[in-house]
């Protein structure tokens, strides 16, 4: 096992592979699968004796530790969701009966981003827990070619959700030269990642989006303002592999993307990045550290290769919280580790396929992700930004307004055929008709407390937002 003193240099590198834990990654598939159940088992048994929280979710439900027996057994275990985390944390605050350490052992707490005013959900670490979901970001960067002295752009805010604190910790620990970026605007994280000579940018899809923006109206070009840069984490929610590709070449550097969550769900793209031989890769688990499950909504059991589920987590072996079979609410598409050439054992999910089930919306109708919206405007390059409003008048008559902001130098004519273009995709697409105009406020593409964060589309029916 990597310790804190080797991390830089404890990996494997053999041809164009970098192993960070290679006694892990180098198992084949039924060794992993004996290691997740052994592990499964301790977890359960562990959780079924000293959890006032699961213990008794387990005896009401006639779930005995003996009854995993095998991998598939997980799923006679019930799965908890938000509303029961948020409930037992209600009622006894701050961090619920699913605390099992004494308060003195917590070295960590993170929240979840929760937007609602159901609250927010509370994870409490110690620092066994800690070294282990620093040991699971570590996988993802060190992958993407973070070492000793790497320079690394670091945009996520430290605040009280997971990413900024667990991240930096992370790349501390790798003894990576992290800069701290979050607080700057873009003009000034440019000016940054050109003065130290970035190598390995942490961003994600939407915000890379814009960052290029603005790099080209102020002049950058990053094959010889970055020259160093090899590594971009530009995935996160949608793209497409044009996107991906035209980035990859604009940024002269490989594309990786993570699926993480405050609920210590960690998993990353190996060494190939997210598009693969030219198709999409894959976001491996880390089957030591947890287990993932993607599960047909509607039947609860596990989906097909290439076939879209809610993703359920297991955290092994939590001192201070389990962790155990919490249903994310996150949708992804299932991919087994044969599904990569890089040879891990470590079966995960679709990159580019990672989304939210509650944010599906009902306009006209029709059911629509988001992310469709962003498919199809974002096919249009002469598009920076957009907003989407859903309206109802008093008659019920549903509108969907698109409104586009135009890179600088797109002309009235382009704009006009961009509008149209659009129009009729939706049409064809998706099949409800949508009104198409100029976005005339304030730039979308400059401002925002955390850049990284968008929300695109907004439902102004019904009061609800
Ligand atoms: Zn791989």
């Amino acid at each position: 096992m990597a310790s804190f003193s080797s991390w830089s240099s404890s990996g494997l590198t053999v041809g164009p592979r970098a192993y960070f834990e290679p006694e892990v990654e180098l198992l084949t598939a039924s060794e992993v699968h004996a290691l997740q159940l052994k592990l499964l088992q301790e977890t359960v048994e562990r959780a079924y004796h000293t959890n006032a929280f699961f213990g008794p979710r387990y005896r009401a439900a006639g779930i005995d530790p003996g009854d995993i027996r095998t991998l598939d057994d997980i799923r006679r275990l019930p799965i908890v969701r938000k509303d029961d985390i948020l409930a037992d944390i209600a009622a006894q605050p701050p961090y619920g009966t699913r605390l099992q350490a004494d308060t003195s052992e917590i070295v960590n707490v993170v929240e979840s981003s929760g937007t609602s005013r159901r609250g927010r959900e509370v994870q409490a670490l110690s620092a066994a827990d800690f070294d282990g979901i620093v040991r699971a970001e570590a996988f993802g960067f060190y992958w993407a070619g973070a070492r000793r002295g790497t320079v690394v752009a670091l945009m996520a805010p430290l605040t009280m959700a997971a990413a900024g604190v667990w991240w930096t910790h992370t790349l501390q620990r790798l003894e990576s030269n992290t800069l701290r970026l979050a607080d700057a605007d873009t003009e000034k994280r440019l000016e940054y990642m050109k003065r130290y000579g970035v190598e390995v940018l942490i961003t994600n899809a939407n915000y890379l989006r814009r960052m290029e923006h603005i790099a080209e109206q102020l002049g950058y070009e990053p094959a010889r303002d970055f020259p160093k840069l090899r590594s971009v984490f530009g995935g996160g929610g949608s793209w497409t592999l044009e996107w991906a590709r035209e980035r990859s070449e604009r940024w002269h550097s490989n594309l990786y993307e993570q699926y993480g969550s405050s609920q210590r769900a960690i998993a990353w793209t190996c060494e190939r990045g997210m598009v693969n031989s030219g198709g999409y890769g894959v976001i491996h688990g880390l089957p030591h550290l947890s287990l993932l499950e993607v599960l047909n909504p509607a039947t609860g059991e596990p989906v097909n290769e290439g076939e879209e589920g809610e993703v359920i987590v297991t955290v092994f072996n939590q001192e201070a919280q389990p962790q155990i079979r919490y249903g994310s609410n996150d949708r992804a598409i299932y991919m087994p580790a044969s599904a990569c050439p890089c040879g891990r054992a470590f079966d995960g999910l679709r990159a580019g396929s990672i989304g939210r089930y509650d944010d599906m919306l009902k306009i006209k109708n029709v059911n629509i992700w988001p992310e469709t919206f962003d498919r199809l405007v974002f096919a249009h390059p002469q598009v920076a930004e957009y907003r989407v409003d859903v309206t109802m008048a008093a008659d019920g008559r549903e509108d969907v307004v698109i409104a586009l902001e135009y890179k600088r130098g797109v002309t009235a004519e382009q704009r006009g055929q961009v509008a149209s273009g659009l129009g009729q995709a939706v049409r064809r697409d998706v099949g409800f008709s949508v009104s198409v105009h100029e976005w005339m406020g304030e730039s979308l593409v400059a401002g925002g407390a955390d850049l990284m964060k968008v929300k695109r589309v907004t439902d102004k029916r019904g009061g609800t937002s």
